[in-house]
């Protein structure tokens, strides 16, 4: 059961203790305290946990500061949209708003390879006005003999040009707890000139432990991939052990899924989950469609498989996307031959905003 303070309800107020002392006489059921600091307001939830069927609603409705009383089923108990519950709450991060209105665009490096790369691409997202990129440090990989990424060795030249090109959030996937502690030493050694997303990849995506671990935390949000052999729905619960352990910054990012029937691409582009994962959830929602295309091949209209994908995405409401580039994919140690390039960075923003313009009018047209 749900219990939705008013927005002008105070933490240490008497009305949330009156909620709290009311629920301590409830036999079997405990009572959770979730702050919510969405982009338009702020309120208090109170989840009761437990044998909560036999708990009247009324009694709790009429307590006093209390807003709305919703019966919740167990699935996605803290992320899931449930009957009544309406707003999208999202989340405010380092000054961007992460809601299932935004639409941001983090393009960026799939590997952090070189300075040099890491400068190239900064500066061009600079010059084309984007403040979100996408920076891998630490590389899940298939092979043992591959590339593993540079880790926390390149954090501090990572962090400091984010600074000096005026990078906000900087996506990166950590694929072990202990990272997280290194990501964060690395920041605060560099001043804290940005901030970063936690990114979980695909292959991590039921690893139940790592996903607990950034849920304990609340300084960084989470960008949770898919998993690309398992059900949405248990994805979706992958997120939650993320949300019920107290971090709800979480973004959800589809990124295909493993199956032959996807060739010639690399996955089958999930993109039409984006309008299903909104309905059962409150998540911003991300695409990824360097990972599911996979690759740069051209359709005969003129159009990269990647620009068509991304508008799949971008026209069914996506919230982020999530796009590898290089400024010398031939050169690039993981993923090169997916890559965007530098010079078509501007021409791709482009696509993206108008393929954006359109949703918004279909949203306009279908509430007139
Ligand atoms: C990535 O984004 O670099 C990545 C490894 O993606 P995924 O986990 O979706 O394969
Ligand atoms: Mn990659």
């Amino acid at each position: 059961m749900l219990i939705l303070m008013r927005p002008d309800i105070e933490p240490d107020g008497p009305e949330l203790a009156a909620v709290l002392a009311h629920a301590r006489n409830l036999p079997g059921v405990s009572a959770q305290v979730h702050h919510v600091v969405g982009a338009t307001r702020s309120l208090i939830e109170v989840y009761l946990i437990g044998r909560t069927n036999a708990v009247p609603r009324e009694a709790v409705e009429q307590l006093p500061g209390v807003e709305r009383v919703v019966r919740i089923s167990e699935k996605y108990r803290v992320l899931g949209r449930h009957q009544g519950q309406v707003e999208a709450v999202g989340f405010v991060y380092n000054g961007l708003t992460f809601d299932q209105e935004s639409l941001h665009v983090f393009a960026g490096l799939c590997a952090v390879d070189s300075r040099e790369h890491v400068e190239g691409m900064m500066s061009a997202l600079q010059r084309a006005g984007v403040t979100t990129t996408r920076m891998g440090a630490y590389k899940p990989r298939t092979s043992p003999y591959d590339f593993q990424g540079f880790g926390r060795e390149c954090l501090p030249y990572v962090f400091e040009l984010a600074g000096k090109y005026g990078i906000r959030v900087v996506a990166m996937e950590i694929v072990h707890e202990t990272q997280l502690d290194e990501i964060r030493a690395a920041l605060e050694a560099a001043g804290r000139p940005t901030g970063v997303m936690l990114q979980i990849g695909t292959r991590n995506a039921q690893n139940f432990e790592l996903l607990k671990y950034v849920g304990q935390q609340a300084e960084f949000p989470v960008l949770f991939k898919r998993g690309m052999g398992i059900t949405l729905e248990e994805s979706l619960n992958a997120c939650e052990y993320i949300a019920s352990e107290g971090n709800r910054n979480v973004v959800f990012c589809l990124r295909g899924v493993k199956t032959h029937l996807g060739d010639p691409h690399r996955n089958l582009v999930d993109f039409t989950h984006v309008p299903a994962v909104k309905r059962l959830t409150r998540m911003p929602v991300c695409v990824d469609p360097s990972h599911s295309v996979g690759k740069r091949e051209r359709a005969p209209d003129g159009l990269l498989d990647l620009y068509h994908a991304t508008a799949q995405g971008v026209i069914a409401g996506a919230n982020m996307i999530l796009v590898d580039f290089h400024p010398a994919p031939e050169k690039a140690l993981c993923d090169g031959p997916q890559a965007l390039l530098m010079d078509e960075l501007p021409g791709f923003l482009a696509d993206v905003r108008l393929v954006r313009e359109c949703y918004e009018k279909r949203v306009a047209l279908a509430r007139a």
